[in-house]
């Protein structure tokens, strides 16, 4: 039986929650009531606290993907920190007061092979935080920009207790979406790894890469971002603009991730790879890479892409960060600042993450 078809049988009622909505790829986020189901037995209620707002959110409210076309009104948000407010009568690993985080996942089916692997996010029938078909209400499920959220327990995750909780509410996607690859690809001391774009997932993977020991080198278009990248952990900063620059670093690295959110020539970061090295996208321009194949095939280099990360891993990633008291650089604003806030990224306006204190919505 399909998740959806299991969810439909068992309806049940529902709140309403104060929220932050598009009505279309043209309209600025404004304020909008949205129902949440009442949590069911294996579900955790959280007051959500902090949303951090990732580029994702941007491309997705204003219709960017033709893969993932956008159903409005769109509530955007799955970078969520907050306090437990109720729990379901199964729910064993939560309890009211108890700080939760919920990234971009709240559904998979749990019995494919990827949701057998802990690999959630590769599940054919995963459920995204928002913009995907809610079972329980109809339509698409509502994301984090938002007072509270319902999440099977599953999904909701612990954060160690010595992180900040604005700085921590990134992690969620950001984090975990840097993490993984690195982690997958065998990122450990003693490997060069090249880091594109210094945005949000940017900076998170000059921290993780610099924690697990490599060498790190930053690609970025913003020599203004220079000094920044040093202080977060790189080794050198390349601006990826200058081809002299770009030269020295030839047949050099073991590993590059790709965090670039628009359109871009991959072909000059393929080379910069060694022998059998790897470069994984993460970024998610809708426009297809060009993609020469003697870059690939000279030196039996790899080209790959990841999604964000399963849930077993989120948790790794975030007790990682409870060790190397790793945090993401947050802007703090209030939930009124969004739209502000979203024209300042379309332009990498930001230092490093915005991150919205949900206490400004409780006033509005
Ligand atoms: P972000 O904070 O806006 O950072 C993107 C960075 O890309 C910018 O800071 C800039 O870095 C660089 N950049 C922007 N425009 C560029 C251009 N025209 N040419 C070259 N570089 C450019 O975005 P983010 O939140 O980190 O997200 C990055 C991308 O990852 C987005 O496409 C997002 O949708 C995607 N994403 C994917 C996953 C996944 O699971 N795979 C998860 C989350 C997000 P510099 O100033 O340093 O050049
Ligand atoms: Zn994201």
């Amino acid at each position: 039986m399909s998740t959806a078809t299991q969810f439909n049988s068992e309806l049940r009622g529902q709140y309403r929650a104060k929220a932050y909505a598009a009505a279309s790829a043209e309209s600025p986020l404004a304020p909008m009531m949205i129902p949440r189901r009442d949590p069911g037995e294996h579900d955790v209620q959280i007051e959500i606290l902090f949303c951090g707002i990732c580029h994702s959110d941007l491309h997705q409210v204003r219709n960017e993907w033709s893969a993932m076309p956008t159903v409005y009104p769109c509530v955007p948000g799955h970078e969520i920190v907050g306090r437990v407010s109720k729990v379901g009568s199964a729910v064993t690993k939560f309890k009211p007061g108890d700080v939760a985080a919920v990234g971009c996942l709240v559904d998979s089916d749990g019995n494919c092979p990827e949701c057998q692997d802990g690999l959630e996010q590769y599940c054919l029938h995963m459920i995204l935080t928002y913009n995907s078909p809610d079972a329980h209400l109809g339509g698409v499920t509502y994301g984090g920009y938002s007072d509270s959220i319902v999440v099977k327990e599953h999904f909701v995750l612990r954060v160690p207790s010595n992180l900040n909780l604005a700085g921590a509410a990134p992690l969620l996607c950001a984090g975990v979406t840097t993490y993984s690859p690195m982690r997958h690809w065998g990122v450990t001391k003693g490997k060069k790894v090249g880091v594109v774009g210094l945005g949000g997932l940017g900076h998170m993977a000059i921290k993780f890469a610099h924690a697990l020991g490599a060498h790190v080198v930053v690609f970025t278009t913003s020599p203004n971002k220079r000094e920044d990248a040093l202080r977060l952990g790189a080794d050198d900063v390349v601006i990826s603009r200058d081809k002299d620059q770009m030269r020295k670093h030839r047949g050099s690295f073991d590993f590059i991730l790709d965090a670039v959110s628009a359109e871009h020539d991959i072909n000059a970061y393929i080379q910069l790879l060694r022998r059998d090295g790897n470069l994984t996208i993460v970024g998610a321009p809708d426009k297809p890479h060009a993609i020469a194949a003697f870059s690939l095939l000279l030196k039996r280099r790899s080209l790959s892409g990841s999604l964000i990360g399963g849930i077993a891993e989120t948790q790794e990633m975030l007790d990682f960060c409870g060790k190397h008291n790793i945090t993401s650089d947050v802007e703090v604003i209030p939930i009124q600042k969004v739209n502000e806030a979203y024209d300042r990224l379309s332009r990498a306006d930001v230092k490093y993450r915005f991150s919205i204190d949900m206490a400004s919505l409780k006033s509005q």
